[in-house]
């Protein structure tokens, strides 16, 4: 099948799971205006759907000699596990933890339990949910490589800018960077359209929860 089709419905799929917003009116972290965005959180919250697009990136890789599948974040890890599952050589699932070092940078650490898994050279097979800056997916690179593995490959839902690319072979199941306008030339605000601030505004404080707890 065309591959322009194949990922219109791979963006079909992802629209019905709420996580892709199209004819609205976003103002991105940048400023700019957009008509289209992905809310991350949102693509992995129906286990069907994950299920189905993690077998097409594993479908992709079936042939490659994948012996650990290696993510990092919730919806990255949810995806992981359902690409592991649909492998025909049944990977091993393992994820490494996002953390600020003593200076602020982010960087990605394995948990110390999963370092047995690199021993005699692992192939790994690293799975992201959306890519954008693509720095999370060289942390991981960076990662396989210091414990002696190697990279067969990337498997991504979305990679939301083009020229973000890797040393190695990335599939994503939609490749879309959609246009963004200044507030001046942007045809949602000619048309009056209001914003929608429920995604990207800053998020309301909300009073924690208590929980009753019985005197011990
Ligand atoms: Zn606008």
């Amino acid at each position: 099948m065309d591959s322009e089709i194949l990922e219109r419905i791979n963006r079909g799929i992802i629209l019905r799971t709420g996580a892709y917003l199209t004819n609205d009116h976003f103002v991105l972290p940048t400023g700019r205006h957009a008509q289209e965005f992905v809310e991350k959180a949102l693509a992995t919250t129906e286990p069907a759907f994950t299920e189905g697009l993690g077998d097409v990136i594993a479908k992709h890789f079936a042939e490659e000699p994948v012996d650990l599948i290696l993510t990092t974040g919730y919806g990255a890890s949810l995806l992981g596990h359902c690409v592991a599952r649909a492998h025909p050589l049944r990977p091993r699932f393992i994820y490494a933890n996002k953390q600020r070092d003593g200076s602020g940078v982010s960087q990605v650490v394995l948990p110390r339990e999963f370092r047995q898994y690199f021993v005699g050279n692992p192939k790994v097979l690293i799975v992201e949910d959306i890519v954008t800056t693509g720095e999370t997916v060289k942390g991981l690179i960076k990662l396989v490589k210091a414990l002696g593995g190697t990279v067969v490959g990337i498997g991504t839902l979305w990679r939301r800018i083009r020229k973000v690319s890797f040393k190695f072979p990335l599939f994503t199941l939609v490749d879309r960077e959609f246009p963004t306008y200044t507030p001046k030339n942007c045809p949602m605000c000619r048309r009056g359209m209001p914003i929608n601030r429920e995604f990207l505004s800053a998020p309301v404080p909300q009073k924690p929860c208590r929980v009753k707890t019985r005197a011990s």
